[in-house]
């Protein structure tokens, strides 16, 4: 049989379907799914089907789909589709209605565009029971004004299509005009989306940013690695406005989102390493030579991409150390990688490298212990001595347990002994002991090993309250201050004696009160005073925090934010909870097993005409614009303010983002990120490469930290005034309304999901508007909001929700990509049935939400219990069971909780319809499209921002 690839019409492509043992036909544009061949339609073969009907039964009679009333229905099967759908008003789950009927009235009056929103809300509702419904919806209504023509292709992307889909482009006219001087590359178009009639797709959010379209000859190499991977350093337009008066038109902000250190899945190729420490660099600005530096006077020169500059190329440049023999230059890593590291030589060391050090600080108080939290994390680190980075066998390591008291372990080497040292005098913290405190792991193993395995016994019975954090801090710190590295703290209480003593300062009386962001503040100067001393010092520090009582997150998270580390939180931890100790010990595994890179500077140079302005996550910035981070971990990232100060002339510019650090295994290094991008004196060239991925982030990232110094308000009002400002520019600017009022409110295409995602952060724990949320929670969530990386902050600002007793037949199993996700829905509960079994997901928790009517062949096949009435709402491990629909489910949840890169591993949480209902309340908070208390829905969002971008004085 031949490949199927090879006979299929155009847009189609085939996947190998391990499971049914037979290839699946699926068309591109539309997600649309079967399993005839396409090509083998036509008067011989069977039709193509209809757009949205499914595929026949025969060929996958093991799937199920739940229906109410039914123990098993078939796909396709008429008791599929006759299934009911749960909506409309007086139907909906924990909500005030809204959408359908009950959302029109959202609307001004009047207005066709309101009806149509509606309708199509309708009309996916109605396709649901398919099964594959979100596939092959209509797609959205775009505008047309007189002067636009339809355009095969879309700027950068895959153009709006389906059936019935219309394109509505910009006329070439606006590419044509004033390209800068960046003669040659093609034309950016523009496709204008109305948001009144375009509801959100979260399939969007899936799509890569605008393509960057670098004038021809811009690079002086071919490789198609030569521009940085957005999962790296992504610039929130791809398209950088010539003059700040084009950007401020434009009200879109400018910023840089960098991942500087990625974790690599299997599969993946490492960072390239030049490793003969030949490292050319201007010498005026400093910036490493890169793809984009142009070679003049016969190679013997260089010139810098940012300043111009003509440099020396070095005289080894185009040597083969290794073959001792002349090189290629052009096969050089830095001339052909975006991302690339250079092995330093000494001239980039103030001292010699550093071993890797990771100090412990372990609360051992009662509640501690009986927590089951000093067991599960002495435990983890015994089972993870074997992934701690200690390829030099220079790794250090201390232990020091408090409460009220510190106690020390000395580990003598070469022995199972370990003696423990009580210091009470926690107001002048001293070391107990010159020696043997901080020891070399592998010298010291055996007596770590039996420390370990004895910690949680040795403490058992300990009746002391209270929490010595800080002079814990101090003498974890005195240890290693000449070394630098980790301090790792695991602590359960509100630290309560000694410097850095905290006190009980949650008030219910002034949550949702202007008030609140006092809250959020550091409480004492203790930890941003010490933190800076840490920093100074290459420590930095991590903060695992288990209270079930208020812990001042908002205080303590100011140690890992100025020292590069990261909090990470387990409210009323309780290991006896099997899905809580697991949790924990799978993400301090992580972080214990993460590499690290020590020691490190980031420093972000930039093209003549751009400053570096202001800095956002986890870091101590030193000097202007140098970065202080003691330890870079993986999967985090950094926002980055940038300004356009005088006029930029060059048909690009590049910005290069510099880490100098020390690998945990020894080694001094430079890794270099270069990401180069056109400029325009384009309007319609900004909006159309603009990322609305990166600005959600730098948006969040700003909203956060304006909530802190700031109120509250003052966070919330800030975002939403950005997107109305860049919502009104563009319907002056781009659309026929001008600056008159407009019974539409558009968008370009590539921003078109911006206010969902704006929506979502608004509605964030980290800075809603609600009485209810206690401090640490926000304090938490804002660290979340500061550090995770986009891939992570997007489902945590607009979780991913699936439908699952209905999915394809092919969701669940194993595709090429590995496990094949459901298609996701879009975040209203207006998709929620009660026969149904759903999943939502911010990367931080799961909810398997079930709903009340759920059959009994359903809750079976899941759960292994008879009925939706034996079934327990809360934190739940799914069994594995021995039926298709188990296996498929199970798949899912292990995807999800391995799709994206960083040490989170979020908790399920089953869900009943008409269980408990904070749990409840709480799972509907992810939809965020829904109103909830006083947070608007979706579609009155977009009707205050229609007001707002109209210029209605009230909303
Ligand atoms: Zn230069």
């Amino acid at each position: 049989m031949a490949e199927p690839q090879q006979q299929l019409p155009p847009g189609w492509i085939a996947e190998w379907d391990a499971n049914n043992q037979r290839y699946l036909f699926i068309e591109s544009a539309t997600g649309r799914a079967q399993w005839e061949n396409p090509a083998d339609g036509g008067p011989a073969g069977s039709p193509p089907p209809a757009t949205g009907s499914p595929p026949p039964t025969t060929h996958h009679a093991k799937r199920r789909q739940y229906a109410a009333g039914q123990t098993q229905a078939y796909y396709g099967s008429s008791d599929g589709l006759a299934a009911p759908v749960y909506s409309g008003p007086g139907n909906q789950l924990g909500q005030v209605p809204s959408g359908g009927a009950g959302g029109g009235q959202l609307f001004t009056p009047g207005l066709v565009a309101e009806n149509q929103f509606a309708s199509q809300q309708q009309q996916q509702q109605q396709q649901q029971p398919g099964g594959q419904a979100y596939y092959g919806q209509p797609e959205p209504d775009y505008i047309n004004g007189p002067q636009y023509t339809q355009q095969p292709a879309a700027y950068g992307q895959q153009p709006p299509a389906g059936p019935g889909g219309q394109v509505g482009a910009l006329a070439d006219q606006f590419g044509q005009m004033g390209m800068g001087g960046a003669g040659g590359q093609k034309p950016f178009q523009i496709y204008t989306t109305n948001l009144l009639t375009s509801p959100p797709d979260p399939r969007e959010l899936a799509r890569p940013p605008p393509e960057i379209r670098l004038p021809p000859g811009a690079s002086v190499s071919p490789s198609p690695h030569a521009n940085a991977p957005f999962e790296y350093q992504r610039c929130t337009v791809n398209a950088i406005p010539t003059t700040n008066s084009l950007l401020s038109k434009s009200k879109i902000p400018l910023g840089l989102i960098i991942t500087p250190y990625r974790s690599l899945k299997e599969g993946e190729d490492p960072v390239p390493v030049v490793t003969d420490t030949v490292i050319a660099r201007c010498r005026r600005c400093r910036t490493y030579i890169n793809a984009y530096c142009q070679f003049i006077d016969g190679g013997n020169r260089w010139r810098c991409c940012m300043c111009s500059m003509s440099n020396e190329v070095p005289q080894l440049f185009d040597w083969d150390q290794a073959r001792n023999q002349p090189g290629d230059r052009w096969a050089r890593a830095e001339l052909n990688h975006s991302v690339v590291e250079f092995v330093a030589p000494t001239e980039y060391m103030v001292r010699p490298p550093q071993p890797a050090v990771y100090v412990f600080l372990i609360d051992v108080s009662h509640s501690a212990v009986q927590s089951g939290m000093v067991a599960t994390a002495t435990r983890t680190i015994l089972e993870n001595l074997d992934r701690l980075p200690n390829e030099d066998q220079r790794t250090k390591v201390a232990i020091i347990g408090f409460d009220t008291s510190l106690y020390f372990f000395s580990m003598p080497p070469n022995t199972t002994d370990s003696t423990m040292l009580v210091v009470s005098d926690i107001d002048d913290v001293f070391l107990p002991k010159p020696t043997d405190l901080l020891v070399n792991l592998t010298e010291a193993r055996q007596s770590l090993e039996s420390l370990l395995g004895r910690l949680n016994d040795m403490f058992q019975e300990n009746h002391t309250l209270g929490s010595a954090l800080g002079p814990a801090l101090q003498a974890g710190f005195k240890l290693m201050a000449p070394i630098g590295g980790k301090i790792v703290v695991l602590s359960s209480t509100l630290p309560s004696v000694g410097p850095g003593a905290l006190k009980n300062r949650e008030d219910p009386k002034i949550l949702g009160t202007s008030k609140e962001s006092g809250l959020l503040q550091a409480a004492s100067p203790f930890y941003k005073t010490f933190a800076i001393e840490c920093s100074r010092a290459q420590v930095s520090v991590d903060m695992f925090l288990f209270s079930a009582a208020y812990q001042d997150i908002a205080t303590l998270a100011c140690l890992p934010h100025y020292t590069s580390g990261q909090t990470y939180f387990y409210p009323a931890f309780n290991a006896a909870r099997a899905e809580d100790a697991v949790k924990f010990a799978h993400e301090f595994g992580e972080v214990l097993a993460m590499p690290i890179m020590l020691e490190a500077v980031i420093r972000v140079r930039a093209s003549r005409g751009l400053r570096m302005a202001s800095f956002h996550g986890n870091f101590f910035v030193r000097s202007s614009d140098l970065l202080a981070m003691p330890a870079v971990p993986q999967d985090t990232s950094y926002a980055i303010e940038v300004q356009i100060e005088e006029t930029l002339t060059a048909p690009f510019v590049v910005l290069q983002t510099a880490v100098l650090h020390t690998t945990c295994y020894g080694e001094r290094r430079i890794r270099v990120i270069t990401l180069a991008l056109p400029t325009t004196s384009n309007l319609s060239e900004v909006y159309a490469s603009a990322d609305q991925v990166a600005i959600a982030t730098l948006l969040a990232n700003k909203a956060v930290e304006r909530s802190i110094t700031h109120k509250m308000e003052d966070a919330r009002e800030a975002v939403f005034a950005k997107l109305v400002e860049i919502l009104q520019s563009y319907k002056t600017s781009m659309t026929a309304a001008g600056t008159g009022a407009s019974a539409q409110l558009a968008i370009c295409d590539n921003l078109k999901m911006l206010p969902v995602l704006i929506l979502g952060l608004l509605k964030n724990v980290g800075i809603r508007q609600s009485a209810q949320i206690p401090p640490d929670l926000r304090a938490y969530a804002q660290a979340l909001l500061t550090s995770l990386p986009s891939e992570s902050l997007i489902p945590y600002i607009h979780p991913n929700f699936y439908s699952l007793h209905d999915m394809p037949p092919e969701a669940g199993t194993v595709g090429e990509q590995g496990v094949i996700m459901p298609p996701p829905l879009p975040l209203t509960s207006e998709r929620l049935v009660r026969h149904g079994l759903f999943l939502i997901e911010d990367g931080q928790t799961m909810f398997l939400f079930v709903g009340r009517d759920a059959v009994p062949q359903l809750i079976a096949d899941v759960f292994n219990l008879p009925s939706y009435e034996a079934l327990r709402g809360g934190k739940t491990t799914l069994p594995l069971l021995d039926n298709p629909f188990s296996q498929r489910v199970n798949a899912i949840i292990q995807k999800t909780r391995e799709m994206r890169r960083g040490v989170y591993y979020p908790h399920l949480y089953v869900v009943k319809e008409d269980g408990e209902p904070p749990l409840r309340l709480w799972a509907m908070s992810a939809l965020i499209q829904d109103r909830a208390d006083v947070l608007p829905s979706y579609q009155q969002y977009i009707g205050q921002l229609k007001d707002k971008v109209n210029g209605a004085s009230s909303y």
